[in-house]
């Protein structure tokens, strides 16, 4: 039988990665200019770090991890986001008793057991940033303005960035009590889910994907009215820093995080036009997930974006991607005694740092002519009988099909020349 890629899995075809190279590209670009330094982690780690770091009540963990013991019993589950890695090493390391802030970013796959559909895999890539150490509001603003550059390096220019503040364990101490006693009369409208979750965590029901507890809590005290004056000016200072830097947003009531150490900004950024899952990337201040994972009272900062949803929404909608895969050159040679000298020709151009190519499957002179033609050569060098015998080469322009005699010693520079006015 035929083996298949598992499901909401994908193979990314070389004439696809290319793409995703250039994404990558402007995505590690973006980040170093704005100061953030790769990490990369491990893409398995303990069970406990995402029941600990993501949180045990959330849908990734309750619902969709890839987890397996390994040989020795030990519990572990594929990366289901990048955060809590990131936190795990800055513990681990000590990274924090240097210089703050750390700013860091990471690229590469994540895995969710979900349902699969268009912009929704098992295994998908993030770029994501993490900035540790500050819990001033303009890294907030920093952070925020970094994925939108990002997005406009792309050519997305038709974003919509929602904004909330979820404040502080303080206020939303007391916010929680209050949203409980609003919910509580209409619980039983509310979707199955909400039913049991909107006593241990109610900020939850404001971002249930269901229509019908929305509506069930209809005119419910809202976060943002009850944050604390602290909160207040945080969030304050990052609208205005937003605005100051001519990126819009708009205040969403319903954007919550819904876990504990999550404080202050929460946002997501969404592409209208792109499908259904128009999410291109999500993030916000957890400044007690660093301390909840073992490590100092350390604020931090992040988002995490969606590259396959960033492909799609480049495909549609962004800068048409113009892909430069083709040989310049493609050696000919009219007779397979001279492949060993072609060969030679080929890594002389090579090293040269022109695209080179050669056959490599004993086809006819004619043949390999139309080949070269075929995979877009733009020259090409004959090595024939004649070229051998009085030691020169000949080199053919394909696309004006003019060709002449060149010297050996001199190649480099007249396969320049011709590929220039080319
Ligand atoms: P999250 O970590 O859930 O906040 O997700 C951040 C971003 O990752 C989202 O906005 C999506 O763009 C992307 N993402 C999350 N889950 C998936 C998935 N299963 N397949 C593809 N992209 C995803």
């Amino acid at each position: 039988m035929l083996i298949k890629a598992p499901r909401g899995t994908y193979d990314i075809l070389p004439e696809d990665s290319s793409r995703w190279q250039y994404i990558e590209k402007i995505m590690k670009e973006t980040a170093e200019i704005f100061g953030y330094r790769e990490i990369r982690i491990p893409i398995f780690e303990h069970t406990e770090l995402f029941e600990r770091g993501v949180g045990e009540t959330t849908d990734i963990v309750s619902k969709e991890m890839y987890t397996f013991s390994d040989k020795a019993g030990r519990s572990l589950t594929l990366r289901p986001e990048g955060t809590a890695s990131c936190v795990r090493a800055l513990i681990e390391h000590s990274q924090y008793g240097g210089l703050l802030p750390i700013k860091w970013y990471y690229v590469g796959p994540m895995f969710r057991y979900d349902r699969p559909q268009t912009g929704r895999y098992r295994q998908f890539h993030q770029f994501g940033v993490e900035a540790f150490g500050s819990n001033n509001p303009y890294i907030d603003a920093e952070v925020i303005i970094l994925l939108i550059e990002v997005l406009l390096r792309l050519g997305l220019e038709e974003y919509e960035l929602h904004l909330n503040s979820v404040g502080c364990p303080e206020c939303r101490g007391e916010y929680r009590q209050k949203l409980i006693e609003h919910i509580e009369p209409y619980q039983d409208r509310l979707c199955k889910d909400c039913q049991t979750r909107y006593t241990q965590n109610p900020l939850r029901v404001l971002d249930c994907k269901n229509e019908a507890c929305h509506q069930a809590i209809e005119g419910y005290p809202t976060l943002f009215s009850n944050l604390c004056d602290k909160c207040q000016e945080h969030y304050a200072k990052v609208k205005e820093t937003l605005i100051e830097n001519e990126v819009s947003f708009m205040h969403d009531d319903n954007l919550v995080r819904g876990l504990d150490y999550y404080t202050n900004t929460a946002f997501e950024i969404h592409i209208p036009g792109i499908g259904a899952q128009s999410a291109v990337g999500g993030g916000g201040r957890y400044n007690g997930l660093v301390e909840e994972c073992g490590g100092p009272d350390l604020p931090g900062i992040g988002f995490a974006m969606g590259m396959e949803r960033l492909l799609l929404a480049v495909d549609k909608l962004g800068e048409k991607f113009a892909e430069d895969k083709e040989p310049d050159v493609f050696i000919a040679v009219m007779d397979p005694a001279y492949e060993s000298q072609g060969m030679k020709i080929l890594q002389l151009l090579r090293k040269a740092g022109i695209k080179a190519e050669k056959d490599y499957n004993q086809r006819k002179a004619k043949a390999q002519m139309k080949y070269a033609d075929k995979i877009g050569a733009r020259a090409v060098i004959l090595i024939g009988e004649e070229e051998v015998e009085k030691g020169f080469l000949t080199l053919r322009n394909m696309r004006s099909k003019e060709q002449f005699q060149v010297d050996p010693q001199d190649l480099v520079r007249s396969v320049c020349k011709t590929l220039l006015i080319d």
